[in-house]
């Protein structure tokens, strides 16, 4: 480049050192952006608001003082799978794969399945990390639109399918972030049409506020993967999604599993958690409940449409998203502005279900933004 070999080098070595090594794909991408949320009415990741009660802390606090934190996890997770399977309702003669969160097993079932010219696909707007996992993996990813009342478009899934062949099909159940309940017997289709060429994984991230499960399918295909996390359920501090399938299946995931991926403090809190899974239930319960009136508040407003949800979150569509989001921001209330995810989402906010005392705040706020418009 430079024609004068007495000047100085005017490449920046760092970006020389960068262009070598790493693939361009991923010098083109963005790292994932979490907004600060300091100070804020925190709305946006549908998190429980609830803490444990008191006394349950403390002897939480106590069972993890007598960690042996010099020691790895012993990687068969013998103890706190058999409290999953018996504390979440994992079928008989079904095991567990357990992940760093659900976003690990995701990345585990990409690894896994991954070579040049392969194809997942998901309908979008759907979970990100899907896309995001496919990618690194070096896979190709197939997002087949949503139709405008946010359902399943059958006809473009099937078809796309059937000219793709997607080692993975993913379908959050509910998903996110459209908090919509596909139809059982859609997603049930889907599951058979796969089946000749790949996997479907059932996301049920969201099944403590869906009144509604698939796990009992598992038994019926051995080509469906059923994935969920303690994480919307009170524990997203924790980082343990668990997934089932069949055992053979399970085994072949096993080998692209870190080992020691699930930490001693998280083993230890999720065992004592899920023997008292209760409160967490009973989180959750007050959590659908107040879903459902803060759905009919917002409706009340005018200019407001809400999308029917069966997860933590709604998600609405206003007049003008960007304004109504900076006025929220304003008023130190944090959403999702979902119109800037995908074009089936113009003018939405994503709204995580919280407590009462957070509903009302969120609701003014959102009164107040509208009335500005
Ligand atoms: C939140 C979410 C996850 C990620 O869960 P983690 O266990 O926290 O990694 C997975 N799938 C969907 C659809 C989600 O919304």
């Amino acid at each position: 480049m430079n024609p004068s070999a007495s000047q100085p080098e005017m490449t920046d070595p760092n970006e020389d050192l960068i262009a070598r090594v790493i693939r361009p794909v991923v010098r083109g991408w963005q790292s994932y952006h979490v907004p600060s949320a300091e100070g804020m009415v925190k709305l946006d990741a549908m998190e429980n608001p609830y803490l444990l009660p008191a006394e349950l802390r403390v002897e939480l606090g106590r069972r993890l003082a007598e960690l042996e934190l010099n020691r790895y996890p012993v990687p068969s997770y013998t103890a706190l799978k058999a409290s999953i399977c018996r504390h979440l309702g994992v079928p008989a003669g079904y095991d567990v794969l357990l992940g760093n969160g659900s976003d690990e097993l995701i990345t585990l079932l990409s690894t896994a399945c991954a070579l040049p010219g392969r194809a997942v696909l998901a309908p979008e707007p759907g979970f990100v990390m899907y896309g995001i996992s496919a990618r690194s993996a070096g896979l190709d990813y197939v997002g087949v639109p949503l139709r405008a009342d946010l359902s399943l478009d059958m006809p473009a899934m099937l078809a796309a399918m059937e000219e793709h062949k997607p080692v993975i099909t993913w379908l959050g159940y509910p998903n996110n972030p459209t908090g919509t309940l596909y139809e059982a017997a859609d997603v049930l289709r889907i599951v058979e049409a796969a089946a000749p060429y790949g996997l479907v994984v059932v996301d049920e991230a969201y099944q403590p506020f869906a009144a509604a499960t698939l796990m009992a399918e598992l038994s019926r295909f051995n080509n469906l993967v059923l994935m969920r996390t303690v994480s919307k359920l009170g524990l997203a501090g924790i980082r343990l999604g668990y997934l089932s399938a069949a055992p053979a299946l399970l085994r072949e995931l096993d080998k692209v599993r870190p080992p020691y991926n699930v930490n001693v403090l998280t083993e230890a809190a999720a065992l004592f958690v899920l023997e008292h899974v209760d409160v967490l239930e009973a989180q959750a319960a007050r959590l659908r409940v107040a879903r459902t009136t803060l759905a009919q508040q917002m409706a009340d407003l005018p200019g407001v449409q809400v999308f029917p949800s069966a997860a933590n979150f709604i998600l609405i569509r206003v007049p003008d998203a960007d304004k109504v989001f900076a006025a929220l921001l304003e008023r130190k209330v944090l959403v999702k502005n979902a119109g800037r995810m995908h074009i089936l989402l113009q003018n939405c906010l994503r709204i995580t279900v919280s407590t009462d005392e957070e509903n009302a705040v969120l609701l003014a706020a959102l009164k107040a933004a509208l009335h500005a418009l």
